[in-house]
């Protein structure tokens, strides 16, 4: 069967004003351009695997409201299958309110909406999805149960679970557990090891910390510096492309997905970082979240130049 990757994730759609400056509490000010763009961590993941031309199933949750539509257009344009995507017509759809000001500072509140209200049991109606994927990937936009049961379905059929745990938030040891591939950030790591990711041997401490909690593969994030693939006795950092960024929105989610593809696709571990690398590189070199990810094509450019 073609290598398949399921995603148990957010949609949202993200509410973009350009503005001089961030308001004060109680402030309005006149803003300038305004764009809605879709968004949530799920979803870039989803598209970010389906550019890449594997093919990608997504559950999740929208609302009732005016942004259901296009987010699911946009999903099924990028070619990810919403057959799995329920419509709640009690919530609103996810939002993101973003400004953003002319030094490129940003203030960002997410309404969760319908994300909030996803369900072990909407995971349960997606299980043939899930059973029959090479890899289910997981955040943490939805709600804990849910990311757990996701987890658990994965793991009775075989099937690998990659965890991205963003936002940052504790975790509890019985999800840990069932996961095969963590995939942190240099601020998630911090927030879930309480130590910091500086230089290499603080990186290898946390890596190490995180193995510690019974995660099998942690692989750190670490920005221009690339990657860190780390399982017991064995660390490798995995060097960045050199590009020239323009705006590293979605690189982590650029590099969940690549990485995802590349281990669907039955690609050794170090080469699935290697593809992460440069999905997060090539992202980092356009404006936006999910119109900056990569083609199958781009990626195979950079991955051939480079070491
Ligand atoms: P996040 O977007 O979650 O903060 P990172 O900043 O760690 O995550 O970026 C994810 C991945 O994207 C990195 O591991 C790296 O492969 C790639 N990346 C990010 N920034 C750059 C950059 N400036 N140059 C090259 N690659 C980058």
């Amino acid at each position: 069967m073609a290598p398949h990757i399921t995603v148990v994730g957010s949609l949202n759609m993200d509410l973009v004003a350009r503005t001089p400056r961030i308001p004060e509490p109680g402030e309005t000010i006149i803003g300038n351009d305004f764009h809605t763009v879709p968004g949530g961590k799920g979803a870039n993941q989803a598209v970010a695997a389906a550019r890449l031309g594997i093919q990608v199933s997504m559950v999740g949750r929208v609302g009732g409201d005016a942004f259901a539509g296009p987010l699911l257009d946009n999903l099924a344009a990028a070619g990810v299958d919403h057959t799995f995507v329920t419509q709640d017509s009690e919530a609103a759809t996810g939002v993101a309110l973003i400004v953003v000001d002319d030094a490129g500072q940003n203030s960002i509140v997410v309404a969760s909406g319908a994300n909030a209200r996803l369900t072990p049991a909407d995971v349960d109606k997606a299980k043939t999805a899930i059973a029959s994927a090479d890899a289910l990937l997981l955040q943490l936009e939805s709600p804990l149960e849910t990311v757990t049961r996701a987890a658990e379905v994965a793991r009775a059929h075989g099937v690998t679970v990659i965890l991205n745990p963003a936002p940052a938030r504790s975790l509890p040891a019985g999800l840990l557990s069932l996961v095969d591939v963590l995939i942190p950030n240099e601020s998630e790591t911090a927030l879930l090891t309480g130590l910091p990711v500086g230089d290499q041997s603080q990186t290898e401490a946390a890596a190490t910390a995180l193995l510690d909690l019974g995660v099998g593969t942690v692989i750190l994030t670490l920005g221009e510096r690339g990657a860190m693939l780390a399982q017991a006795g064995k660390m490798e950092l995995c060097p960045a492309f050199a590009v020239v960024p323009v705006d590293t929105t979605a690189a982590g989610d650029a590099f969940v997905g690549g990485f995802a593809v590349a281990l669907a696709e039955g690609r050794a571990l170090a080469e699935a970082v290697r593809w992460g690398n440069a999905t997060g590189a090539l992202a980092t070199t356009k404006l936006g979240a999910q119109s900056s990810l990569p083609t199958r094509q781009e990626l195979e450019i950079l991955l051939a130049q480079a070491a």
